[in-house]
């Protein structure tokens, strides 16, 4: 239930007299600037006459939905001078999976903004399956990525893994990245959101679009200014392809919710042959952007190389698919 605070009262005596209920509340900020309460019981349904007759309770009413602030978003989100979304061209988000060293992470700068990419991607972090595996360069790749981002006038998007390195991520980054295995860790969702950045939220790998509309709540709740979603495609059966990428989820989120959503075509098919089909799918199902990953020399990346582009496939793809953009469908959200 929600519950909207007769003006000017004391919302702290009435979450109080609310919790003599035993009930959750937590509050937000409604319409012309009422507070608000979620409502919640774990042990039954909420009585809306014993909410009513709590002094300081103007009205009762059922939440449209349980992520009040992303159904506030609007189609696009400026970040630094870059509109994504809403009636913008796509934008081409590219780099390597993880930043590896200092004269790679400038290479691959100079090659994407000369493919008219507007952000620099690249983990100093790394989500990895095996512990064993190369864990990402650390902080340093952070001051690399930044650097070498800035001599090309590119905004930064790279992943925070804990709440540890929210910080140090959004002292360098332009979009604070949540990776899909981190989609579920509230905490880490609201150290993203107090960051005070804005937040790129991917999809977790076995999660709901609900789901994942409620880890961008988490960010807003937090104090994100915006978020970003990003579909990189989620479990399947079939192991043919790494993932199965969801252009449902795409299509649904831009046309029925209006919500400015980026395609991850290099971890939703795991394979680099199959990159420049899905893009021009993703961007006709109406996609903001891409998020790409790209190598100078694929077979000796230290992550993820069997799905990273080389600079030539990406410059073909991007001449193909930037300008003009002849796959994009009219938008209808
Ligand atoms: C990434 O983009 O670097 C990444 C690890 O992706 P995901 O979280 O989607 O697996
Ligand atoms: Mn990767």
């Amino acid at each position: 239930m929600i519950v909207t605070l007769t003006e000017g009262v004391d919302a702290g005596i009435v979450r109080d007299a609310l919790a003599a209920l035993g009930l959750w509340t937590s509050p937000f900020e409604g319409r012309r600037g009422s507070v608000q309460l979620f409502v919640h019981s774990h042990s039954g349904d909420v009585d809306r006459d014993a909410l009513l007759s709590v002094p300081g309770v103007a009205d009762v009413s059922e939440p449209a939905s349980r992520h009040p602030r992303v159904d506030a978003l609007s189609a696009s989100v400026k970040i630094g001078d870059v509109v994504v979304g809403g009636d913008a061209d796509p934008v081409l988000m590219a780099g390597p999976c993880s930043v590896e060293s200092e004269r790679g992470i400038h290479e691959a700068a100079e090659r994407v903004a000369r493919l008219g990419g507007r952000f620099l991607r690249g983990g100093a972090y790394k989500p990895r399956t095996s512990p064993y595996d190369f864990q990402g360069v650390g902080t340093t790749a952070l001051r690399w990525l930044r650097e070498a981002a800035d001599a090309h006038e590119l905004l930064v998007v790279t992943e925070a893994l804990s709440e540890n390195s929210v910080d140090a991520v959004a002292e360098v980054a332009d979009l604070v990245q949540i990776g899909s295995r981190n989609m579920h860790n509230g905490a880490l969702l609201d150290a993203a959101g107090r960051s005070g950045r804005p937040v790129l939220v991917k999809r977790g790998m076995a999660a709901t679009v609900e789901e994942w509309l409620s880890a961008a709540e988490y960010c807003l709740a937090g104090g994100a200014p915006s978020v970003l979603f990003c579909e990189r495609g989620i479990r399947s059966f079939d192991d043919r392809t790494r993932n199965l990428l969801d252009l449902g989820s795409v299509a649904l989120l831009r046309h029925v919710h209006g919500l400015p959503v980026i395609v991850d075509p290099s971890h939703g098919l795991g394979r680099r042959d199959l990159i420049p089909a899905l893009s021009r799918a993703a961007i006709a199902a109406g996609a903001a952007g891409l998020l790409i990953e790209v190598h100078p020399d694929p077979g000796h990346a230290l992550s993820d190389g069997p799905q990273a582009l080389t600079f030539d496939e990406i410059e073909s793809l991007a001449s193909d698919l930037f300008t003009p953009l002849s796959f994009a469908v009219p938008l209808t959200g």
